[in-house]
């Protein structure tokens, strides 16, 4: 039964590093901000990563909240891979939520709670706390060395176990060699020193939320059934995060909130975000779409993106560009080695040129079959043939499309105009 629950767990690991984003670790930016062009999984797209990681400096430095980027470009030009480019970068700390715009259209909630969850999902609360160390506890202890016998005063870190801490002499000062911000030993009135170590905490607003307002409390943000929250609970625990923050106990983290496809938006969720982010404790808000000039849902207004010209004119816009062969080229290599797919140098080829003519997410999605194939036929390495083979099996837009304009007149609705086909 252990081993079977421990395959288990490896196969749900395996599923989710294979994910469409998962080779991607970060920006790939050098110190000054300057993009490499092939680091981090991150290949080419210079320009958008470079001012990608310009806002995420900005978040990290706390030097703004409020602000809204659109990523803006073609189908595949990767406007997701520098979203989760972004999310690397900022850190474990820094909250980061996504969500899709279709996804703000469900019957559990309305549209505009769906986006309120969303934007205190990313807006984080480091709750510092001071307790007393157990016995027995293994805890780093931060301590400020007065000058002793000739040394100088320093400040290090030490790592051991409570018990021993009553032998801990200033004078052993081999053992303060690094920083540590952990726990510090407060003077007593009676000279005696007490341990206490600082713990912090970093939850998200969603999550105060949650626990303060389900019967079942913090279960609810397992099951993911969190409903919705009231405005005057949201009211009181804003109330108290601002209390705690006055107190010294609490600092606000805004973090990032993506919205991908953010055309399917309505205008009643335009003006909601219109309006949130102009809070003080407001995320970054980054938004993503490939389409053009396009009706604005929820009216009969055309507009670009179609995002309505007074939010769009608060946006700071990232452009996509559309890929090299060299660089499509490269991101599919990328993509082998994360998949664990060995492909010789004509299967690259070939899957590039597949690229070139299809889209690059055409042929990313080839691999893995290309993959099976070739296991399938026992070889070792991903052959021409094999990608030869899944390319009849699937079809790509292109090839799908054109097999409807010859068929057309097999199909169900065919009578629907073009022009009114326009997707949303
Ligand atoms: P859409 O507009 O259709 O949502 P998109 O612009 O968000 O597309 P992605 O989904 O980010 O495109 O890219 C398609 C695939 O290509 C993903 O697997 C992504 O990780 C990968 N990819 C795109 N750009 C890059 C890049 N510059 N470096 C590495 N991988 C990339």
């Amino acid at each position: 039964m252990a081993e079977l629950e421990l395959l288990e767990t490896r196969d749900l690991t395996r599923i989710e590093r294979i994910g469409a984003h998962s080779h991607i670790r970060g920006l790939g930016l050098d110190s000054t901000l300057e993009p490499r062009s092939v680091s981090d999984g991150m290949v080419g797209q210079t320009t958008a990563r470079k001012a990608a990681g310009v806002i995420v400096q900005m978040v990290k430095d706390g030097k703004i909240a409020g602000r809204a980027v659109l990523l803006a470009g073609q189908p595949g030009t990767g406007k997701t891979a520098i979203a989760m480019g972004m999310s690397k970068s900022l850190g474990q700390e820094t909250p980061f939520a996504m969500l899709a715009g279709s996804q703000l259209f469900s019957l559990e909630m309305s549209k505009t709670e769906a986006l309120m969850q969303a934007f205190r999902k990313a807006i984080g609360v480091r709750i510092k706390e001071e307790t007393e160390v157990i016995e027995g506890e293994v805890v780093e202890i931060q301590i400020d060395r007065p000058a002793v016998s000739g040394a100088a005063s320093k400040t290090g870190k030490l790592t051991l176990k409570a018990t021993e801490m009553e032998t801990v002499s200033f004078s052993r000062s081999r053992d303060y060699d690094a920083m540590g911000p952990q726990t510090k030993f407060v003077q007593c009135p009676d000279g005696e020193l007490q341990k206490r170590k600082e713990v912090v905490h970093c939850v998200t607003l969603h999550e105060i939320d949650v626990i303060n307002s389900r019967t079942q409390g913090f279960l609810a943000l397992f099951t993911g059934d969190t409903g919705e929250t009231s405005a005057e609970v949201r009211e009181q625990i804003d109330t108290k995060v601002a209390e705690w923050r006055e107190e010294g106990k609490a600092e606000i983290v805004p973090g990032v909130l993506f919205i991908d496809e953010v055309h399917m938006l309505d205008i009643e969720c335009f003006s909601f975000l219109n309006r949130a982010f102009e809070n003080e404790m407001a995320p970054i808000l980054v938004v993503a779409t490939n389409r053009g000039i396009t009706t604005i849902r929820g009216t009969n207004y055309k507009s670009p993106h179609g995002i309505p010209i007074d939010f769009l004119d608060c946006l700071l816009i990232i452009s996509t560009q559309p890929y090299t062969e060299e660089e499509i080229c490269k991101i599919l290599e990328i993509r082998c080695q994360e998949e664990d797919v060995e492909m010789s140098e004509d299967g690259k080829v070939l899957l590039t040129k597949i690229g070139v003519d299809t889209s690059l997410r055409y042929a990313i999605h080839l691999i893995t079959s290309a993959a099976l194939a070739c296991q399938k036929r026992k070889g070792k390495l991903v052959e021409m043939e094999d990608i030869s083979r899944v390319y009849e099996l699937f079809w790509d837009v292109k090839r799908s499309t054109q097999y409807l304009i010859e068929y057309q007149s097999h199909y169900m609705f065919n009578e629907v105009p073009t022009g009114e086909q326009e997707e949303h």
